[in-house]
């Protein structure tokens, strides 16, 4: 049996936690919040009583067997699908880019097909292989759609022109020649009928796991533990010793209102004039709740400072160049394994998350299991 230390108590930590405290080992988690599940955390809104995503929206979809077993092993997903409006000069639309966009759009009645050759007479068809967001966008969807649903939207975002950004942040997105709004084309997609967070509680219910909440990481914890799951940043393992590796934070404004604010869970502001980037109603993402009042999110995005909470990796070339410095210093490390979305500085989806913990907890157990160090 080995001691180990877990820092992190979101999906990374209580994963890993979770599966080597069944094979027999003693789990610490540690979390710097005062409560699990990281940035999936949801929690009542003590004035509507609606199961608020406190750090942002979160849908889970999935294509993985064995990660929606998982999910559903603790806790109940109801089915839900995103269906994302989006507002450009003052017009709603509907997104992904799908038929109904493209006619609504410009104004056109038109089939698959011809939407398809229609969109390709938009194109910039000298664009051969587009490197970055612009020119994805401007070779797949052409300057129209581009200027009115991503140019504005990744500019507010991102804080940078989409010609400095990598085509593979559009590459998320589908186009579809037909009528399917759903955002996301994952085979299960759900929401946990009591939240996320119940959802970790019951992964890091065993009694061979130990939650510590509101405890920071220090240094000094290394010696009494045989090994350590890091899931925290990168570059703070290092106490940032060769730069900070750049992120995009997030400032969310509650609005409360009688009734409802917007009638959908999400709604983008595509135009650079209206300084969020998008309105979450949490109320729609638990439709099966009846609520008489409502909680809005207004979402704006901002350069991550020291004391704020680390959202989107940035990943520009400067950034690259860093992380590879402390990747470098990562794989001399001894007793610590780095894991989860902000320890390899990607933006993780939940599903990927849980995915990779299991399998990070699959290749260390025969180790741990022979009593050998990690
Ligand atoms: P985290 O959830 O960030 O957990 C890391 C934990 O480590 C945190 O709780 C932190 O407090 C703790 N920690 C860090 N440093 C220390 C320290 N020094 N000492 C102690 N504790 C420390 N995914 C989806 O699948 N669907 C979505 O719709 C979706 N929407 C998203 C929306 C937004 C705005 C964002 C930013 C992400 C979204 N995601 C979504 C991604 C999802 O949030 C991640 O997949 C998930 O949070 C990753 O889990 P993690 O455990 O790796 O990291
Ligand atoms: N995007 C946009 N307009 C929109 C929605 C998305 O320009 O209305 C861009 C934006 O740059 C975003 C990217 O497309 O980062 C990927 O969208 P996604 O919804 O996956 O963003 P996330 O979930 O990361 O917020």
């Amino acid at each position: 049996m080995k001691n180990i230390l877990i820092v992190g108590a979101g999906f990374s930590g209580a994963v890993i936690a979770r599966e080597l405290a069944e094979q027999g080992h003693r789990l610490t988690v540690i979390d710097q919040r005062e409560h699990v599940a990281g940035n999936c955390h949801s929690a009542r809104d003590a004035e509507t009583d609606v199961m608020v995503h406190v750090y942002g929206p979160h849908i889970f979809h999935t294509d993985h067997e064995r990660v929606w077993e998982y999910i559903n092993r603790h806790g109940e997903m109801i089915p839900f699908v995103n269906r994302v409006k989006a507002v450009s000069k003052g017009r709603v639309y509907s997104l992904p880019i799908n038929l109904h966009t493209i006619n609504q759009f410009f104004g056109k009645t038109l089939a698959p097909d011809e939407a398809r050759a229609f969109l390709e007479s938009q194109a910039d068809l000298s664009i051969e292989s587009p490197q970055t967001f612009e020119e994805q966008a401007l070779r797949f969807v052409g300057k129209s759609l581009y200027e009115a649903f991503f140019e504005g939207y990744t500019r507010k975002q991102w804080g940078v022109s989409p010609s400095e950004l990598p085509a593979s942040i559009l590459k998320r997105l589908p186009v579809r020649f037909n009528y399917d709004d759903n955002y996301y084309s994952h085979r299960y997609q759900g929401m946990p009928r009591d939240g996320y967070t119940r959802i970790v509680e019951s992964i890091l219910d065993h009694p061979g796991i130990e939650v510590r909440l509101q405890t920071r990481y220090e240094p000094a914890m290394r010696q009494a533990a045989d090994h350590v799951f890091w899931t925290g940043p990168l570059d703070a393992w290092f106490g940032f010793d060769l730069g900070r590796l750049g992120y995009r934070t997030l400032d969310f404004e509650t609005v409360r209102c009688d009734g409802d604010l917007q009638g959908t869970a999400v709604i983008n502001y595509c135009d650079s004039d209206v300084p969020y980037t998008r309105i979450s109603e949490h109320k729609y993402f638990s439709p099966w709740e009846k609520h008489e009042k409502s909680i809005a999110y207004r979402e704006y995005s901002r350069l991550c400072g020291e004391d704020d909470i680390p959202y989107y990796p940035i990943r520009l070339v400067k950034d690259k160049a860093l992380l590879q410095q402390y990747v470098d210093r990562a794989r001399e490390e001894k007793g610590v394994t780095f894991v989860g979305r902000l320890a390899t500085y990607r933006y993780l989806d939940m599903d990927v998350t849980i995915k990779e913990a299991l399998d990070v907890s699959d290749a260390v157990k025969p180790a741990l299991e022979a009593g050998a160090r990690l």
